[in-house]
């Protein structure tokens, strides 16, 4: 059978994922930060220095976090509540982590431990698999044999894509792929669905997202640079990246829900038009490293 019928869940989702949301005023959507990190260490290679912190500000960071009074969960928890399954406890924060470098089953998942802080971990399988293809620069990655040792220590797994491609400038059949076979890998490896996705770069458009629904994601985070709230998109959950320049009061205005603005939003033009530009920039000499 081919036509989906109004019941279908892929179906609700894809029409939920091209729907443009508003969302209301700041009062009804409390701040969320859903905080992303890539690597945990002290000597990252350089094309990911910018995007790294070192293990005693990622310490102080959880001290914060600690401090703040908030609740962490994983992205089911707040996929729930945005389904309006099952409701979240009160001022909730999210700790995620792509890509998959070497770092996270070994130190940063102890530390979480440790602390009983759930975290969600995104990972590009093309990256961590041994002979697999991915475009992200040379680094120390972790592998697939420990993914399920990951998610025992308190981890949820999420699809990174394949490859780290920008999906937003891939056609079809190649968009599909990325969704479809990473996800594939996951479930195989932890014997049950992986219904999380972050684009990798952030990058999204309204055909990813509806891709995305279709592929049987239920949800998928991106960048935006912005407190995600109890109203967020669901195919567009925005993040926060911590960067290296990050210090622990940063980390603690946004525990506050300050210091950025709160999805959802509309693109401003400056958005849209840095968008336009990247994907033709993109077509000719591929993408730079974006989160
Ligand atoms: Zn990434």
């Amino acid at each position: 059978m081919t036509a989906s019928s109004p019941q279908d869940p892929a179906a609700r989702r894809a029409r939920d994922a091209s729907r443009d949301h508003g969302g209301g005023g700041p009062a009804e959507r409390p701040p969320i930060p859903v905080f992303l990190y890539h690597a945990v260490m002290d000597d990252p290679p350089g094309w990911i220095a910018e995007f790294t912190v070192t293990p005693r500000e990622f310490a102080a960071h959880l001290d914060a976090l600690e401090d703040s009074g908030r609740t962490p969960v994983t992205i089911s928890a707040l996929a729930g509540h945005l389904d309006g399954r099952a409701p979240l406890p009160p001022r909730p924060v999210l700790l995620t982590f792509d890509d998959g470098f070497a770092d996270l089953p070994g130190p940063t998942a102890d530390l979480l431990a440790r602390r009983s802080l759930p975290a969600t971990a995104y990972l590009t399988t093309g990256a961590i698999t041994p002979g697999g293809r991915s475009l992200l620069p040379p680094a120390p990655m972790m592998t697939l044999d420990r993914v399920a040792e990951l998610e025992r220590s308190g981890m949820e797994i999420g699809s990174h894509t394949v490859s780290h491609a920008p999906l937003d400038t891939l056609t079809g059949r190649r968009l599909r792929a990325e969704l479809v076979d990473s996800k594939a890998v996951l479930e195989d490896t932890l014997g049950h669905p992986v219904p999380h996705l972050a684009y990798p770069h952030g990058y999204n458009s309204p055909r990813v997202r509806a891709m995305a629904a279709r592929a049987g994601y239920e949800t998928a985070t991106a960048v935006r640079h912005a407190l995600s709230s109890e109203r967020d998109e669901r195919y567009r959950i925005a993040r926060l990246i911590v960067r290296r320049g990050h210090t622990a009061a940063d980390v603690r205005t946004w525990l506050a829900g300050d210091g950025a603005r709160v999805a959802p939003y509309r693109d401003g033009p400056k958005t849209i038009a840095w968008r336009w530009y990247r994907r033709t920039r993109a077509a000719v000499r591929g993408p730079e490293f974006a989160g």
